[in-house]
């Protein structure tokens, strides 16, 4: 095991014995890093366990002494502020931000595919997820090519307004039943939808067997930020969470994934995933990849 590996479990650990993380989640990670389900339990069963609270000593009754008679010094009683532990910042949903992944740093672990497709599939599926995770519920898709891993997801590419008279996203435009549409701030699901992100009518879309016009669109230019949930088929695409990106929260390696203010038209960074694997060796290694 390397080094980096132990000290990545040694902070889950941590996070586990401070209450940061669920044990769930504890072994989710874990044997996502190439653990076993036996050492995971084991793991978790030896995370340091938290220091116990001090517990305040039984007073014992004084015995009765009869009391002399001295005259009571007034003292003015000393105003002490209360030492009450500072809540813990909420989050706030950011709006006009967009996912980049450093791929120099990104390890390829899945992590955060693992936290959308749970949290996505919990929502729509939880008899399902109860008891397992299936990547196809992300929206964030990992892909291996040889040598390098590509993320690829929803880059929220938009049509030029002077040039195609919207700024409407291609699959939007596509769709027959306006079933993929922008959710303007102050509407949709907090954590899920809005704060001016893309998502997709479940309701409306007739899913990938009598449609996938959306796939077909992205997949011809980007392809695709678009996939569809194996059970009822119908489209998904990442909604950035409503502005608080749960796979972004969930990346164990600093600066692998940020979301930072979108600085361009989302087309200007999409690529299909084997274009983004050749720019990227070439970036990493400085040479043409010759498969
Ligand atoms: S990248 Fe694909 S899924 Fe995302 S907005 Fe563009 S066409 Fe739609
Ligand atoms: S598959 Fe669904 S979201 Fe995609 S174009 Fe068809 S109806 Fe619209
Ligand atoms: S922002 Fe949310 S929907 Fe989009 S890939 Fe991340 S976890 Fe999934």
């Amino acid at each position: 095991m390397t080094d980096r590996i132990t000290e990545k479990l040694q902070r889950m650990q941590e996070q586990l014995a401070a209450g940061a993380i669920s044990r769930r989640d504890f072994l989710r990670y874990t044997t996502m890093m190439g653990v076993t389900v036996g050492a995971a339990e084991a793991l978790a069963a030896c995370a340091p366990k938290p220091t116990p609270t001090a517990v305040p000593p039984t007073k014992v009754p004084p015995t009765a002494v009869p009391p002399t008679a001295v005259p009571p010094t007034a003292v003015a009683p000393t105003a002490v502020a209360p030492t009450a532990p500072a809540p813990a910042a909420e989050k706030q949903p950011a709006a006009g931000r967009m996912i980049r992944y450093n791929p120099q740093l990104c390890t390829g672990c899945l992590v955060c595919a693992f936290a959308c497709a749970d949290k996505w599939m919990t929502k729509y599926f939880p008899e399902e997820a109860a008891d397992t995770i299936n990547l196809e519920f992300s929206r964030i898709r990992p892909m291996r090519f040889q040598w390098v891993d590509v993320l690829n997801q929803c880059q929220d590419c938009r049509l030029i307004k002077w040039a195609e008279g919207s700024t409407a996203a291609p699959c939007e435009q596509v769709c027959p039943q306006a079933a993929i549409h922008t959710v303007p701030e102050g509407q949709g699901e907090a954590s899920y939808t809005g704060y001016g992100y893309l998502t997709v009518d479940r309701e409306l879309c007739t899913g990938l067997d009598l449609c996938g016009r959306c796939l077909e669109v992205c997949e011809d230019q980007f392809g695709s930020g678009i996939s569809f949930d194996p059970i009822q088929k119908k489209a998904q695409i990442c909604s950035r969470c409503g502005g608080l990106p749960a796979c972004v929260d969930a990346c164990p390696e600093p600066g692998a994934l940020a979301f930072f203010p979108q600085q361009s038209n989302g087309r200007y960074w999409a690529n299909t995933p084997s274009a983004m694997a050749e720019l990227l060796f070439m970036k990493i290694y400085q040479q043409r990849r010759t498969v």
